[in-house]
């Protein structure tokens, strides 16, 4: 089967003939996966194996600059066939309607991937929200604060009326087809401190499964600002924290804080309470229904390969590292790079789709170096290691 079958070549054959070719994707992508598995604990550094999960930073949000349609749709040929995860950051925040529905004509044309956006909605453009919607995504929803008032960054433009229609018709979409996964995501700071059960009444209100809260460390100015010592504010968190849960509960909602500090005077069970999953779990393109491929699914059982990439991520347990193996980043330059942690603040370049094509630059000797690095546990990037010291996930 060709490489680039389509969603919408797909809807035009058969039943039979559809299934066949998802099926065939299907088996190529997960045995790809399996392959880098492979490759990787034969330490080999120049793979067979092509990225299975890719990120794209496809905007600045300081210059505004973004990744063009025909830059996408080169790098889409190049790793989507083997991809089944695809995260697309500041798409399509930055981004003027015809150059938006460009990129999502693209993304039309690769079925059996899960493609991830986080927005703050900057974008409004409702017809360009109702087509990615269709695509069954998984879409975050990015909030600092519930105000009306407008700020100039996009990054950290609250949740408005025209972006709370945006967030209620992809819910009303993706409840329609019962497909892709919507959750919201609210980093505290002193305004979102006193809005956290608001945010939740959003959640209820929009039927949307799961809120994240991210805790930032406050500055003392923050805290001057809040008129409160760090036990006042630990005692705030722990009361609006303790309400929060108690309402996901109530409405089956997700409900997840990374402040592991706050857990034993909220209530070990409280937390993990609220962390299960209180809803079906959510029907995303990837992977396939077993039971539309079930001799394949019986001998490559998903749940198993995803459990062992799963595994091979805790570089501090096994100090090396498989993200160069199954992982591929591209900024909006065409620069290429081998872990989505290394995006920010500048992408670890390890090659330019200006100079060279992806092939190129995959089993390249800058690529290869960097796989090896890793392997040996020596790698030169801060970031990496600090992974080796710490990290126990993708
Ligand atoms: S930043 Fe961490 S996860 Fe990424 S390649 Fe380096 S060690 Fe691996």
């Amino acid at each position: 089967m060709g490489n680039s079958q389509s969603r919408q070549q797909i809807e035009t054959l058969n039943e039979d003939e559809s299934l066949a070719h998802l099926t065939a994707l299907y088996s190529q992508k997960v045995l790809n996966q399996e392959l880098s598995l492979i490759e990787f604990s034969r330490k080999k550094t120049q793979l067979e194996s092509m990225p299975s999960k890719v990120s794209l930073k496809m905007a600045n949000f300081t210059t505004w600059e973004s990744m063009s349609p025909t830059l996408f749709s080169e790098i889409a040929k190049s790793v989507f066939p083997t991809a089944y995860f695809v995260d697309m950051q500041a798409f399509p925040d930055l981004y003027e309607e015809n150059q938006a529905q460009q990129i999502i004509d693209e993304m039309k044309k690769y079925p059996l991937i899960n493609f991830h956006l986080l927005s703050s909605f900057s974008n409004q453009n409702l017809s360009i929200w109702e087509q990615i919607a269709r695509l069954s995504p998984m879409i975050g929803c990015y909030v600092q604060e519930l105000s009306d008032q407008n700020n100039v960054n996009p990054r950290d433009r609250i949740l408005n009326p025209p972006a709370k229609h945006i967030l209620k018709r992809i819910s009303q979409i993706m409840k329609e087809t019962e497909s892709g996964f919507l959750y919201l995501v609210v980093n505290l700071n002193p305004t979102s401190l006193y809005q956290m059960q608001e945010f939740v009444e959003l959640a209820v209100e929009f039927q949307i499964p799961e809120v994240q809260l991210k805790s930032m460390p406050l500055q003392t100015n923050h805290l001057n600002e809040l008129k409160m010592n760090q036990e006042e504010l630990s005692e705030h968190l722990i009361e609006e924290y303790s309400k929060c849960i108690d309402t996901c509960i109530k409405h089956g909602i997700r409900f997840i804080f990374d402040d592991k500090s706050l857990i034993p005077q909220i209530g070990h069970d409280k937390v993990i309470s609220a962390r299960d999953y209180h809803y079906n779990y959510p029907k995303i393109p990837f992977p396939l229904d077993e039971s539309l491929s079930s001799e394949f699914s019986s001998k490559h059982k998903w749940s198993s390969i995803d459990g062992r990439v799963l595994d091979k991520s805790k570089v501090a347990l096994y100090k090396k590292c498989f993200k160069p193996y199954h992982h591929a980043i591209f900024d909006y330059h065409g620069e290429v790079g081998g872990c989505n942690f290394l995006l920010e603040p500048e992408t670890h370049s390890l090659g330019s789709l200006k100079d060279k094509s992806f092939g190129e630059i995959w089993n390249g000797t800058k690529m290869q170096e960097f796989r090896q690095s890793l392997l040996s546990g020596n790698p030169l990037d801060d970031r990496c290691k600090w992974c080796l010291k710490n990290r126990m996930g993708e």
